[in-house]
C-alpha cells in the first residue's frame, strides 16, 4: 500500500518532489511521532515513505493532485489525536495540517468565525471567548487536536449534550477533493440547502473523502452563568433513572455526565456511580434549573446531590482519562452509544465482559447522549492482556449492536474499528457508504486503510 504503482520515484526522490512543492523544509522522512495517535493499544504504528506540510490551501491541492497523478496515498494528519488510528499511515504521504494555522476571521457583531484547518481546538474556543461568544463543541485534548481533525472525525464532547457534535457548528468547509481540486461548499452563509449535503459527508470522514483546509463556524454568545451538580446514585439502574428524571424534568442541561464505581475508585472516590449535570443561561434560569435538577434527582432515590464549582469539576473530569490509565499502566477504551434507556446494561455489560476476559472494567462518559467509554485495564507490556482486551472490545462492539447502539459515538472506525460497519448497517446501507468512498477517491488513495465498512 502507499506508494501504489511502479511509476513513483523512491522513499528520498518523493521528499524532494514534494519539497519543490512546498519549501524543501517542509518535506521530510517521516519521524516516529507521525506514524501514530493517541490510540492506547500499543504496537499501533504505521509506516509512510514521507510527511508533507503545506502552508496554503492551494499547496495542499498541488500535493494532492501530485499523488494523485502518481498513485500514492495520502494521510491527512491534524494533532494525532484521534483514539481509532485514523491518522496512522499506511504507507505513502503524511499530509500534515499544522501550518494552515490562521484565523482568518472573526466576526462577533454576526457570531461567527473562519478557521483554518491547523488552529487548534482550545484557540478556536479562546478566540470565541476572548470576544464574549462561545464555540460550544469541547472534545478532550484541545492544546493539541486541531479544528481541521475535529472536523474529520465529527467530534464532541461533554457539552455535545445540548449542543450536539462539531457538525452542529459548521455552515462552510473549504477542501481538497480528488484529484486535487479546491473546493467551497456553504459559507458564512446560515442556511443552505442547495445541494446534497456534502459539508455533512466530509465532517466525520476521517480524512478518506478530502483534506479539509477551512471552515466557517457558527458561535454563540457565551452563557452569562453555569451551575454544576454530582448526584451519588446506588448503581447503574438507579442512576438511569436519575439521567430519565433529569430529562422529564424539561430542563436541559449544558452537559449530563456519568461515571461507574471503578472510574471513581481510580480518581480516588468512593460513590457507587456518580452523575454530573451542568446548566447554563441567564443568572435566575441557571438557580431555578439547578433547584429543578436537584429535585428530580432527590426523587428519583439519589444518595446525595451536592453543588459543584463547574470550573473545578471539569478539571478534574479532564483528569479522569488518565488516572483509570494510571492504575495498571494502559487502557483499552471504545466510545459506543446506546439509546439512552439502555445505559444501565451497557455499563453492567462492560464489566461482565471484563470478568469473562479476567480484566479489570469501568466505564463513564456522557450519560445523555448514551455514549460511554467502556474500558478494559491492562498491562500494556503483557501481549496475553493486550489479545484479552481486544477481544472483550469485540464483545463490546456487539452489545452496543444488541442494545440498539452504534459502535463509535464520538472516534469513529478508523482502523482500529475496521469492519464494523458491517455488523452494524445493512448491505445496500453499506454498499452505499462504499459507493460513496468510490465517487469522491476513485483510486483509493485517500486515507485508504480508514473507515473500511
Ligand atoms: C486526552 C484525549 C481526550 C479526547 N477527548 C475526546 C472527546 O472528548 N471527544 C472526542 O470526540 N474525541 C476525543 N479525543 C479524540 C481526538 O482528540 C479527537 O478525535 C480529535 O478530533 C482528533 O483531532 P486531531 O487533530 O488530533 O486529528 P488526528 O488524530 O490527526 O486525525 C484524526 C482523523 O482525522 C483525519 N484528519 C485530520 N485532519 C484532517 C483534515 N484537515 N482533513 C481531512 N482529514 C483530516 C485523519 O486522517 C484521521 O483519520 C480525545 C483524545 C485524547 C488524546
Amino acid at each position: 500500500m502507499g506508494v501504489m504503482s511502479g511509476r513513483i520515484p523512491p522513499a528520498a526522490s518523493l521528499v524532494a518532489e514534494l519539497g519543490r512543492m512546498v519549501g524543501r523544509e517542509h518535506a521530510r522522512a517521516p519521524g516516529a511521532a507521525e506514524l501514530t495517535d493517541a490510540t492506547e493499544v500499543a504496537g499501533l504504528r504505521g509506516r509512510a515513505d514521507a510527511v508533507v506540510a503545506p502552508a496554503t490551501p492551494e499547496e495542499v491541492a498541488t500535493v494532492v493532485a501530485w499523488c494523485y497523478e502518481h498513485d500514492v496515498a495520502l494521510t491527512p494528519r491534524g494533532g494525532g489525536t484521534g483514539y481509532a488510528g485514523g491518522a496512522v499511515p499506511d504507507g505513502g504521504v503524511v499530509l500534515s495540517l499544522r501550518r494552515l494555522d490562521r484565523v482568518r476571521a472573526l466576526d462577533p457583531g454576526l457570531w461567527r468565525m473562519e478557521a483554518e484547518a491547523g488552529v487548534t481546538t482550545a484557540t478556536v474556543a479562546r478566540r470565541a471567548r476572548e470576544v464574549g461568544l462561545r464555540f460550544p463543541p469541547d472534545p478532550g485534548a484541545a492544546e493539541s487536536s486541531l479544528l481541521g481533525g475535529n472536523l474529520a472525525t465529527n467530534a464532541s464532547g461533554p457539552h455535545g449534550f445540548r449542543h450536539g457534535p462539531v457538525r452542529a457548528w459548521v455552515t462552510g468547509l473549504e477542501a481538497v477533493l480528488a484529484p486535487g481540486e479546491l473546493v467551497r461548499l456553504g459559507g458564512p452563509v446560515r442556511k443552505d440547502v442547495a445541494g446534497y449535503d456534502l459539508v455533512s459527508l466530509l465532517v466525520g470522514s476521517e480524512g478518506t473523502l478530502g483534506v479539509i483546509t477551512a471552515a466557517w463556524l457558527r458561535l454563540v454568545p457565551a452563557p452569562e452563568a453555569t451551575a454544576a451538580l454530582a448526584a451519588a446514585f446506588a448503581d447503574a439502574r438507579a442512576g438511569q433513572g436519575g439521567v430519565e428524571a433529569v430529562l422529564a424534568s424539561g430542563v436541559v442541561p449544558g452537559a449530563l455526565e456519568f461515571l461507574d464505581a471503578g472510574t471513581l475508585a481510580a480518581t480516588g472516590r468512593d460513590e457507587r456511580f456518580l452523575l454530573l449535570v451542568e446548566v447554563e443561561g441567564g443568572e435566575a434560569e441557571v438557580r431555578r434549573e439547578g433547584d429543578e435538577v436537584a429535585r428530580a434527582l432527590a426523587e428519583a432515590g439519589a444518595l446525595r446531590v451536592e453543588a459543584r464549582a463547574p470550573a473545578d469539576l471539569w478539571r478534574w473530569r479532564a483528569g479522569v482519562s488518565h488516572a483509570v490509565a494510571s492504575r495498571r499502566g494502559g487502557k483499552l477504551s471504545e466510545d459506543v452509544a446506546v439509546p439512552v434507556d439502555r445505559l444501565a446494561e451497557a455499563v453492567d455489560g462492560v464489566l461482565a465482559i471484563g470478568a469473562r476476559h479476567r480484566l479489570e472494567a469501568c466505564s463513564w462518559g456522557h450519560a445523555g447522549d448514551g455514549n460511554l467509554h467502556g474500558t478494559f485495564l491492562l498491562d500494556p507490556r503483557d501481549a496475553g492482556e493486550r489479545a484479552r482486551a481486544d477481544a472483550a472490545a469485540q464483545e463490546l462492539f456487539a452489545l452496543a449492536l444488541a442494545l440498539g447502539g452504534t459502535v463509535s459515538g464520538e472516534h469513529g472506525l478508523g482502523v482500529l474499528k475496521r469492519g464494523q460497519l458491517a455488523r452494524q448497517w445493512a448491505p445496500a446501507a453499506v454498499a452505499a457508504h462504499r459507493a460513496i468512498k468510490a465517487a469522491l477517491d476513485p483510486k483509493g488513495l485517500l486515507n485508504p486503510q480508514t473507515k473500511q465498512p
